[in-house]
């Protein structure tokens, strides 16, 4: 092959060369979806047929999801394959096709397809642009490319259409808010690469262990070379970049090297993806639900080691994460409930750690997930060094920030509905490297807007909604007014948290009331909350004073035998703040007291933080 991969020759890959036409001797749309529904009625216990969306001319987007006890949903992890989001790339959706009629009909046969029907739900959208593949064109039939359309790290007049501006971009960006998906492929043609994250950004992605245990059998498997996507060339608003930095999906694009030869691609491809699949069970799951009314939760789980989230599903509350074997801190979050944060949690060599939250309710909340970043430029040099990610700004004010870039912009999810009363409503953090950047800030209810101003942001700043006439946000938009070079420290702002601000006076009440029907076990948090702050940041020594906290975070893995040694004090666990904090510290956080440090709050939250904050930003070039 002539892609060489260096930063001198990126500029000439692409997988844009194209000769199929895939009106002849490939699988037609109609037939294709024919297939998925012969499929789903032959095994309507393995398979059901799902639309996702409908495209420019009106087409659906149909996938199949394929699990044991189709149609129930259950505590599985969920994976997604796509096939040719470029539309003329007519062996991507005939590999996706080949897979999702092999889960199905080796079912019981093959042991590898068995188990991961068994114990995956599989998504299959063989044609995710059916009129690009209709018409045999790369782009959709507005001649939009819908692999530079999603709306992470999407750059004007170097990305395509508007951020999700497409409905076929829609459709997979809303399928994947409702299923929180640990690993996925998108084929694409023609080429030989397993092409791993970030392919907007020379630097590595966090879980590149984790992505490269899923994805380099499949290399050895295929022959096919692996590489992080921007080392071939740089791709803005791409899929799965999307994915993994939206929802934490270690998502693959998979470059199938040729249009031709059906059978022998099928071969390659199929038991390496089924594979693949398989190996996407190891690593850590759970449960996340409500203390008092055990009710699943909508959360977030962060793992210290990789800071990166994974979200649970909210019906069953159940999280999966794909961790390589290793010895991991996991702080577990959700809106309206106090965090809980346990280190020393095994990943075992082979297999699932699990683990259980029950989450108090209570505490601050802050912003919850990642829903579109606009890059203002091509990042071409690949001594670029601003290590920082999107998911940097969420959670607590801890330090750590993600560094818009100047002109750069952000958009996050609060995950709940924050209506204007009495005094400001939102404190938006700036980072440590920031003190005086500044911002411009918006508001909007729904994903993709309207977007109402706010106001203006100068390091770390408060935000009262009645000041623009706002009544209410969902979603913070948040844009770089600062300037300065781009990629040159200390330009761009530095977002650590987005935080949301109770009612003045309900805050107190709210809390109390939290303890009471707690049985009175948090009310001391709150009477203590300020001396605590450090404390509870630098050792915990309090932590037995939160007796509820005990059973905040439950061990039934049944392996180890934590569950029943949380004592504080044990050995190994003096370092962190305790192995189990049910998040104390939450109402430590001082954050309408006006005097504790906003930092107090994060310790608890991220035992492994403090080493990360200082290395994120070392190799930035002066
Ligand atoms: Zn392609």
């Amino acid at each position: 092959m002539v892609w060489l991969v260096s930063a001198g020759a990126r500029a000439a890959g692409d997988d844009r060369p194209k000769a199929a036409n895939c009106s002849f001797g490939f699988t037609s749309y109609a037939d294709a979806v024919a297939l998925l529904e012969t499929l789903a009625a032959g095994r309507p216990d393995l398979a059901r047929v799902e639309t996702l969306g409908t495209t420019v001319e009106g087409r659906a987007i149909v996938g199949l999801r394929i699990s044991d006890h189709a149609g129930t949903n259950e505590a599985e992890p969920e994976a997604r394959i796509i096939g040719a989001i470029h539309g003329n790339e007519c062996m991507a959706y005939e590999v996706a096709l080949g897979i999702a009629r092999t889960l199905v009909e080796d079912y019981g046969a093959d042991p590898t397809a068995t188990a991961v029907v068994d114990e995956l739900e599989t998504l299959v959208v063989p044609m995710a642009n059916p009129d690009g593949s209709v018409a045999s064109t790369r782009g959709n039939a507005r001649d939009v490319d819908l692999n530079r359309n999603f709306p992470f790290m999407w750059v004007e007049g170097v990305s395509s259409g508007l951020p999700a501006s497409e409905p076929e971009t829609r459709a997979l960006r809303d399928d994947g808010l409702r299923h929180p998906y640990v690993a996925g492929i998108s084929y694409h043609t023609a080429s030989n690469y397993v092409n791993l994250v970030w392919n907007y950004t020379p630097v590595a992605p966090r879980h590149e262990a984790e992505l490269r245990a899923l994805f380099e059998p499949y290399a050895a498997g295929t022959s096919y070379e692996v590489v992080l996507g921007w080392h071939w060339y740089s791709v803005y608003g791409e899929y799965t970049d999307h994915n993994y930095g939206t929802r934490g999906t270690l998502d693959t694009i998979i470059e199938i090297q040729s249009d031709y030869g059906r059978t022998t691609q099928l071969g390659l491809h199929v038991p390496r993806a089924i594979a693949m699949l398989a190996a996407a069970r190891q690593g850590l799951e759970g449960r996340v639900t409500d203390a008092v009314t055990g009710a699943p939760l909508r959360a977030v789980v962060w793992v210290a080691e990789r800071l990166a989230p994974v979200y649970t599903e909210p019906e069953l509350g159940d999280f999966h994460a794909v961790l390589v074997p290793g010895t991991y801190a996991v702080s577990v979050w959700a809106p309206g409930h106090r965090p809980a944060t346990r280190s020393g949690v095994v990943v075992p060599a082979v297999g699932r750690e699990h683990l259980d939250v029950a989450l108090e309710p209570g505490g601050s909340d802050f912003g919850f997930a990642v829903t579109a970043v606009r890059l203002p430029r091509e990042i071409r040099d690949d001594r670029y060094a601003n290590t920082s990610v999107p998911t940097d700004a969420l959670g607590p004010p801890d330090g750590r920030a993600y560094n818009l870039e100047p002109g750069g912009e952000i958009s996050i999810d609060l995950a709940v509905e924050v209506a204007d009363h009495e005094g400001a409503e939102l404190r938006v953090h700036a980072g440590p490297a920031g003190p005086t950047d500044t911002a411009d800030v918006e508001a909007a209810t729904a994903i993709d807007g309207p977007w109402t101003p706010l106001g203006s942001l100068v390091g770390t700043t408060e935000i009262d909604l009645g000041a623009s006439g706002t009544a209410a946000l969902r979603f913070v938009r948040i844009a770089d007014t600062s300037g300065g070079r781009f990629g040159s420290a200390g330009a761009g702002y530095d977002l650590d948290s987005v935080e949301v601000l109770p009612p003045p006076a309900a805050d107190a009440d709210a809390d109390a009331d939290a303890g009471d029907d707690d049985g009175g076990g948090d009310i001391e948090d709150v009477g203590d909350a300020e001396p605590d702050a450090a404390a509870d940041a630098d050792g915990g020594e309090d932590v037995p004073a939160d007796a509820p906290t005990d059973e905040s975070l439950e061990d039934t893995g049944g392996g180890d035998g934590d569950a029943v040694s949380d004592a504080p004090g044990e050995a190994g666990e003096a370092t962190d703040g305790g192995e189990v904090d049910g998040g104390g510290g939450g109402s430590g956080c001082g954050c309408n007291a006006g005097g504790a440090a906003p930092g107090a709050w994060a310790w608890p939250w991220f035992p492994a933080a403090a080493a990360f904050a200082a290395a994120s930003f070392r190799r930035r070039r002066t």
